[in-house]
């Protein structure tokens, strides 16, 4: 089988995700089958490799084929597959719920298997729990701009991402949405502290008018990465918990993204050294090799549900809630955590990087060269049609996988780069930027 061969067949079968699939079907942008992968590297059928510049939509945090997480899922295989989790438990979600307490402070989890599915979880226990303590009327929620939840419809209400939302918007009954503390909006002589202020002032103003029919405000934690990795001040989430206590609406962190070290800390809110009243997690979970999501929050929350009449229970569930399969791989992963000290780590490991990516970030045509913990992004001054699609044409030519969102080049890499697989993915960034600005050149030439 090689990678002609698989493509055809998968392009006959297989309904790709976020995809025009016609775009698939001239070689213009070939699909690209794996047939394994090790480490940072993921190889196709024809024998090219390549480096895994984004950790496969940002889920795998230690490489692939990770010895210590495949050990656990081969054991765990042979103890217990799966079992239903209402009215029965087992010892990978027990102790993977006592790990994450421990970790974040709220001592509730609740599970699902994609992140969009824990928004979910997360929205309705925040309006249940209003409803509840007696104040139904607290059903609405509330965002940020360009924030990103999630695509199930529920989840989409909340998401402020035109292209995902557009076709559906007879379905959503959408949230609100407020400034974004985004950075990159600073007036000249403004600081990101200052943009912070003049966001939270606009939350504030917000909350002041509809905290009566408002459940929760929802946010990714000073990365807003599907918005095109937008970062902002933690300051802001400092003022957001205030104004949430003050209006009495819920602070759902959504690190489905920013978690497990992403950021340079375990989460991203703890830079703020907030409590949020919940917390949304999944990618990075399990290391990114089993899909699972996970709802945390507070004795408050939790002992607004607890009950003689059933109703007043959280009567969510999903087939697969708390796989052990999934829980063990979760294990696993904070093993590898807590037996190395990898946020030290990786401090040394970014200062690596963006020696690497020097090039990059001083090229004339690069705006906004930012990065946060594991997180580098770069906006393109550049016309090019179709701009991120070209890039990524390119950059797979140079064996990294690097996927721009609209001009932002960003990676996101996992946490085991060495010296020789940075200075790979920071050449081929490049090399692929030169590529598509000297296409861009044709194109007007
Ligand atoms: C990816 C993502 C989601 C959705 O997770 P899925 O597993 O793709 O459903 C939700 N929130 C944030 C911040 C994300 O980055």
């Amino acid at each position: 089988m090689d990678n002609q061969a698989m493509s055809e067949r998968s392009l006959r079968h297989v309904w790709h995700p976020c995809t025009q699939m016609k775009q698939h079907a001239s070689q213009a942008v070939p699909l690209v089958p794996v047939s394994h992968a090790e480490g940072v590297w993921l190889y196709d059928f024809d024998g090219h490799r390549y480096l895994d510049g984004i950790s496969s939509w940002w889920v795998n945090l230690f490489g692939h084929n990770h010895p210590a997480i495949r050990a656990a899922l081969v054991d765990q295989l042979g103890r217990l597959d799966h079992v239903m989790l209402a009215g029965f438990t087992h010892q990978p979600v027990v102790e993977l719920s006592e790990q994450l307490a421990a970790l974040t402070g709220l001592g509730h989890a609740f599970y699902g298997s994609d992140g969009a599915s824990a928004t979910e979880i997360a929205l309705k226990m925040s309006a249940h729990y209003w409803r509840n303590t007696g104040r139904p009327g607290k059903c609405r929620f509330v965002g940020l701009a360009g924030g990103y939840h999630g695509e199930t419809v529920g989840a989409l209400a909340v998401t402020d991402i035109a292209i995902f939302r557009e076709a559906y918007a007879p379905l959503v009954r959408l949230a609100a949405t407020v400034p974004s503390p985004d950075a990159r909006t600073a007036q000249p002589g403004e600081s990101a502290a200052d943009v912070a202020q003049r966001a939270a002032g606009a939350l504030e103003a917000w909350l002041a008018e509809h905290h009566h029919e408002t459940a929760a405000l929802i946010v990714e934690p000073l990365v807003q990465c599907a918005a095109g990795m937008a970062m902002h001040d933690a300051g802001y989430l400092r003022r957001v918990r205030t104004l949430c206590d003050r209006y009495e609406v819920h602070l759902i962190a959504d690190e489905i993204a920013t978690g497990f070290g992403r950021t340079g800390t375990m989460f991203a809110h703890q830079q703020a050294g907030i409590r949020p009243d919940f917390i949304c997690l999944s990618k990075g979970l399990t290391g990114g090799t089993l899909p699972l999501s996970a709802v945390l929050t507070t004795d408050t929350v939790y002992d607004a549900f607890y009950d003689d009449e059933t109703a007043r229970g959280f009567l969510h569930s999903h087939s697969y809630t708390g796989n052990p399969l999934a829980c063990r791989a979760a294990l696993a992963t904070l093993a590898l955590f807590s037996g190395n000290d990898v946020l030290a780590h990786n401090v040394v490991l970014a200062q690596t990087l963006d020696q690497a990516f020097a090039s990059l970030t001083g090229h004339a045509r690069i705006r906004h060269a930012r990065r946060l913990g594991m997180i580098w992004a770069w906006d393109v001054d550049t016309v090019l049609p179709h701009f991120a699609q070209r890039y990524h044409q390119h950059a797979m030519a140079q064996g990294v996988l690097l996927r721009p969102i609209g001009h932002t080049i960003y990676a996101m890499p996992p946490y085991v780069m060495d010296e020789e697989s940075a200075a790979h993915l920071a050449h081929g960034a490049l090399a692929a930027l030169q590529a598509t600005l000297a296409e861009e050149e044709r194109h007007h030439g």
